[in-house]
């Protein structure tokens, strides 16, 4: 089977099926072999990877991780494009397809029964529609997951790596700051896709902590804290947080709170790093019940 990299072969196999591009299902196929191999490069997969691979298209970067993984288990969610994925990925008998929805998909019953329970590596070149739902699911969602490889929008990727202080930081920076460590592996121009999406994409790799950084008391009450505090990130943090009326906490008890770890009262939240929010919301949790 001939390189799906390559446009030619991509045109080819599209014309034979007469397939035609849903805007819906955020369809933009990767067409550039330097690419797919730098994002091969950057997920680490070995011969003894299980890999979920989350938007197969016509099977492009499917076939690179066939030859790269022990196994490969494809979920799409376009009935349109299983026939030809049944055509361009039949040479290789370590990857199963599954049509379906992955925001609807048991990832943990799929590692069970296709991956001998492994931990998943995922890959994509995700539905850019859909990036933070799926990205949040795979970390919040008890789900077997070593890392995660996945071109998405530029903008995001700067988000999921940005610093306190910058002004991609924010609240999506925090939640996969707290379940992986983020390295942006590349940067790639629209012209490395059919059809041109309308923005830059990067590839990141988000390798997941065995343990989270911070200790927590309660991590999902650290995130309200962090939603409301980025809500309105040019208030000053104290009226930002009681703006957003969480129950038990006054403005009395954050104030307290920042004194206690010697944080000025007039800090903003974009200044707050994942250690300090996380100190805030034991002490506010604590003055909570
Ligand atoms: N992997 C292919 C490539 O790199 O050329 C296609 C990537 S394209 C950006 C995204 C793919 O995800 C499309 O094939 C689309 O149909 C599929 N998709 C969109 N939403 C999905 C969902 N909720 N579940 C599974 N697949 C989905």
């Amino acid at each position: 089977m001939a390189t799906l990299g390559i446009p030619q072969n991509t045109i080819a196999i599209l014309q034979k099926y007469q397939f035609h591009f849903q805007k819906k299902f955020g369809q933009n196929f990767l067409i550039d072999t330097s690419v797919l191999e730098r994002i091969i490069k950057a997920a680490q997969i070995g011969s003894e990877d299980c890999v979920l691979e989350i938007g197969p298209g016509i099977g492009t970067m499917t076939q690179y991780l066939a030859e790269n993984a022990g196994k490969v288990i494809a979920v799409e969610i376009d009935r349109a494009l299983i026939p030809i994925l049944e055509e361009t990925l039949a040479p290789y008998d370590n990857v199963t397809v599954l049509q379906g929805d992955i925001l609807k998909t048991d990832i943990r019953e799929l590692s069970e029964k296709y991956g001998g329970g492994k931990r998943l590596k995922v890959v994509a070149n995700l539905p850019y529609y859909i990036t933070t739902p799926i990205i949040m699911g795979l970390f919040e969602k008890d789900v077997p997951v070593e890392s995660i490889t996945v071109m998405v929008q530029k903008e995001v990727a700067d988000r999921m790596q940005a610093e306190p202080g910058t002004k991609d930081y924010g609240a999506l920076s925090l939640a996969v700051q707290y379940y992986a460590e983020p390295k942006i592996a590349a940067n790639v121009p629209p012209n490395c896709f059919m059809p041109r999406p309308a923005v830059g994409s990067a590839v990141i790799h988000l390798k997941r902590y065995p343990v989270p950084p911070v200790e927590v008391r309660d991590d999902r009450f650290m995130f309200t804290l962090i939603r409301a505090a980025f809500n309105q990130r040019r208030k000053m943090l104290p009226n930002a947080l009681t703006g957003a009326n969480i129950p038990g906490i006054t403005k009395e008890s954050i104030l307290e709170a920042l004194k206690e770890l010697r944080i000025p009262e007039t800090i903003r939240g974009e200044k707050l790093s994942l250690p300090q929010f996380a100190e805030l919301s034991n002490l506010l949790c604590g003055s909570q019940n």
